[in-house]
């Protein structure tokens, strides 16, 4: 694609549970999330080595090949390696108790995941050499608290994970998401002044950058102006949970889970109206003030 850098472009158009992957081929090759397709990696290796395995974060669709490298290096960030590699504590991170078991079961459907260790880890801000090729982590929490993208300044690529510039917007769905932060990850995407954006789930983008993260960030304007805009009434938080305003109608996951997801996202929209004095609680659920 440019220099050294392949997109390795994941099966189902990279849709979840499914990504599209980054091969760097240098340095022994190193290839960014495993979260293509077994068979699109098994591609892959056949054609050309892989000697590291770098996760952006430990997302499932980002992490569930890892076990086809388990004879390699495998790096993930630090921020909760704990939990890399381990379905059941990732269960725990990303539902609530009661939904974990669940959780687990339809990721096990949907992905060929076994669970693997990984090698180590690396930091926030680490700065790689593969051969002659530079990988700075760009440390960018709030899709989840250890969500890196990778900037390859010779090139001006950002690998941009799951600041992703789809349609669908930010997500911020899993209880250590949190929707400042994703705010402030992609003003930092943006302030880097890639040329080339790679993300996990779309096509590489080399137009209007800096436009398309705009329309990406203004997708959360869009929810929280829908959630004021369906409190001019007063509602219950039901009622409100089920007019689907972040998902739409389409159900892509088991709809327990969906439901979940879209709680937490509208749930900490709430919290930010609430505090800014544009709706308030009453007996039954909340109402625009
Ligand atoms: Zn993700």
């Amino acid at each position: 694609m440019a220099g050294p850098v392949w997109v390795v472009p994941g099966e189902g158009g990279g849709h979840f549970p499914r990504c599209h992957c980054v091969y760097i081929d240098d340095g022994g090759g190193v290839l960014i999330d495993t979260g293509a397709g077994d068979r699109v990696l098994a591609d892959l290796t056949r054609r050309r080595p892989v000697e590291v395995v770098l996760n952006t974060h430990t997302h499932i669709d980002h992490v569930f090949g890892n076990y086809l490298f388990g004879d390699r290096d495998i790096l993930v960030p630090e921020m909760m390696a704990h939990s890399a590699g381990d379905l059941v504590k990732l269960s725990r991170r990303f539902v609530p108790p009661e939904m974990s078991s669940l959780w687990r079961r339809v990721i096990l459907d949907c992905t060929t995941w076994r669970d693997q260790p990984p090698t180590g880890t690396f930091g926030p801000s680490q700065v790689f050499k593969f051969g002659t090729t530079r990988v700075e982590t760009v440390f960018a929490p709030g899709h989840l608290a250890d969500h890196c993208m990778f900037l390859l300044p010779d090139h001006q690529i950002l690998i941009s994970a799951d600041l992703d510039l789809t349609p669908f917007g930010p997500w911020y769905g899993n209880p250590e998401s949190d929707l400042d932060l994703i705010r402030r990850s992609i003003d930092q995407a943006v302030a880097l002044r890639p040329k080339i954006v790679v993300s996990s789930h779309r096509e590489p983008v080399t137009q209007d950058i800096a436009a398309e993260f705009a329309r990406f960030a203004a997708v959360i304007d869009r929810r929280e102006a829908a959630l004021l805009d369906y409190l001019e009434q007063e509602r219950t938080w039901d009622q409100v949970l089920d007019q689907r305003l972040v998902y739409g109608p389409a159900i892509p996951f088991t709809p327990q889970i969906v439901r979940f997801f879209e709680d937490r996202m509208l749930s900490q929209h709430l919290v930010e109206l609430r505090r800014r004095g544009l709706v308030r609680a009453t007996e039954r659920g909340f109402i625009r003030v």
